[in-house]
């Protein structure tokens, strides 16, 4: 409600607004581009702002729906729609970013409320927003986090996978599975081999990284590879 007070929404379906063709100095952009007319869409909204922002996965790195681009995406379409043939889609699932100039990407699935907010007040006082591109594995030794991976054998991704989530999974005893896509100079080939150390199947470890963040450059070069047997 503060920030309601600082800002004026004016396109926002979800909680009422609504104004798709108005001109804005922010937005917010969540989804990747998979259909003609989110490819027209997207055009648009980028004519008619300022300063365009992806939110999370999808919109960042191609989320769930670029898994079809690895896959039969007829074949899946086939599978589940009655009538395939209504179904209009692109040839892939693709991030914003491959289509129109993105300003800034916040990474997550989902994204969380202190990085929205973060990157709100940098604006609001008209200085860079800060870019947090440490790893998970950073975090968790900020809050003395037992290590899943050397406690537990756990495949965790954490170290190749940029922090912004306070390390969640690990703080409750579980692996990483990368929702925050990849961290500064990440070493993927590093943890494919670790991982394969741990007994994962090369299938199983190209899973790890051609998952919601599929389309990020360094997670899809590391999964392709594994795939091709190359780790
Ligand atoms: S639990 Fe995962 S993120 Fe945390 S230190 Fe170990 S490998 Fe890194
Ligand atoms: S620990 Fe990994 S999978 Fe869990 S919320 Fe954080 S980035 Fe996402």
């Amino acid at each position: 409600m503060t920030l309601a007070d600082r800002v004026d929404i004016v396109h926002f379906a979800e909680a009422g607004p609504v104004e798709p063709q108005a001109d804005v100095d922010i937005a917010f952009v969540e989804g990747s581009i998979t259909t003609p007319d989110e490819q027209e869409r997207i055009q648009a909204v980028r004519a008619n702002s300022r300063y365009l922002v992806t939110i999370g996965a999808c919109a960042t790195a191609g989320g769930v729906q670029a898994l079809r681009n690895n896959a039969d995406a007829p074949a899946w379409i086939a599978s589940v729609y009655a009538s395939p043939q209504f179904i209009d889609t692109l040839a892939t699932s693709t991030p914003v970013s491959e289509h129109v100039r993105v300003d800034y990407e916040l990474w997550g699935c989902p994204i969380n409320s202190r990085q929205v907010l973060a990157l709100l007040r940098a604006m609001l006082f008209g200085v860079a927003p800060a870019i947090e591109r440490d790893s998970v594995c950073l975090e968790c030794k900020r809050r003395g986090n037992v290590c899943v991976l050397v406690a537990q054998q756990q495949p965790c991704m954490g170290p190749v996978t940029q922090t912004g989530c306070g390390a969640l999974c690990p703080r409750f005893g579980r692996d990483c599975y990368a929702c925050y896509g990849p961290a500064e100079n990440p070493n993927p080939d590093s943890l494919s081999r670790r991982f394969a150390g741990l007994g994962l199947m090369p299938e199983d470890i190209a899973r790890r990284f051609l998952h919601i963040n599929n389309h990020a450059p360094a997670f899809a070069m590391a999964g392709h590879k594994v795939k091709a047997g190359k780790p």
